[in-house]
């Protein structure tokens, strides 16, 4: 069966730290709307030069470019046995538009779509966001407080230097917050009431976490 996982929460939740693991773990892709969004920036693509004002601001890119390059990646054939989808949707506009691609690729497919929230306190992730890097070659996430590189800059898997996103400063993050609660947190409800939804305590440490989620992705 084809399995689709949709990961929810505010800005530096864990989320891509986690869903980086589960990918490994269940052998399936990790489909991230901003390294993808970042990827066309970085190639200087037309997609790329319109959505730069709207990241650079915490604010979300048009509805019609995101789901252009979403719909793009999920018909890609290692997406054919499940997919794991981090930033995407972040509105309902873009949960509808979701459900539409998913009938579209999936016809005839069995699937089982979850959706996993990362219930979190918000008082921290402020400083998580102005303390993460990232390592462009492989995509690990580090955080200078709390899960370093061994080697300060250089990440542990491949050596490559570790960059930080233009986006994770103070400003931009208290806009991000607030993009978060008006457009994305309404799909707690949203996703909750299609029955769909399994919520974890995304306190705590990454191992803690992670064990929470793996109880959650076969219930
Ligand atoms: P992230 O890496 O998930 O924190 O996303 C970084 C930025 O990319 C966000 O602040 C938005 O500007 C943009 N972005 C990522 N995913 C989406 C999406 N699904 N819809 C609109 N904008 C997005």
């Amino acid at each position: 069966m084809k399995r689709e996982f949709i990961f929810l929460g505010p800005p530096a939740c864990g989320k891509g730290t986690q869903t980086n693991t589960l990918s490994e773990y269940l052998k399936l892709p990790h489909v991230d709307t901003g390294s993808l969004l970042r990827a066309e920036i970085k190639n200087e693509t037309e997609a790329g030069k319109e959505a730069k004002s709207y990241i650079d601001k915490g604010q979300l890119v048009p509805v019609e470019l995101v789901t252009r390059i979403i719909k793009n990646r999920l018909s890609q054939d290692d997406c054919k046995n499940g997919y794991i989808l981090d930033g995407f949707p972040r509105s309902t506009e873009q949960a509808e538009q979701l459900t539409k691609m998913n009938e579209e690729i999936d016809k005839g497919i069995e699937t089982r779509f979850s959706a996993i929230y990362f219930d979190i306190d918000t008082n921290l992730l402020v400083e998580r966001i102005v303390n993460r890097r990232s390592c462009p070659v492989c995509g690990e996430i580090y955080n200078l407080l709390s899960k370093p590189p061994k080697v300060e800059g250089h990440c542990d898997k491949d050596g490559a230097e570790l960059t930080q996103r233009k986006d994770d400063t103070r400003e931009v993050a208290q806009s991000r917050f607030d993009t978060y609660n008006k457009e994305t947190a309404p799909l707690v409800e949203y996703y909750t009431k299609k029955g769909v939804l399994k919520s974890i305590d995304a306190n705590g440490t990454i191992e803690e976490v992670w064990e929470r989620l793996l109880k959650v992705i076969n219930d």
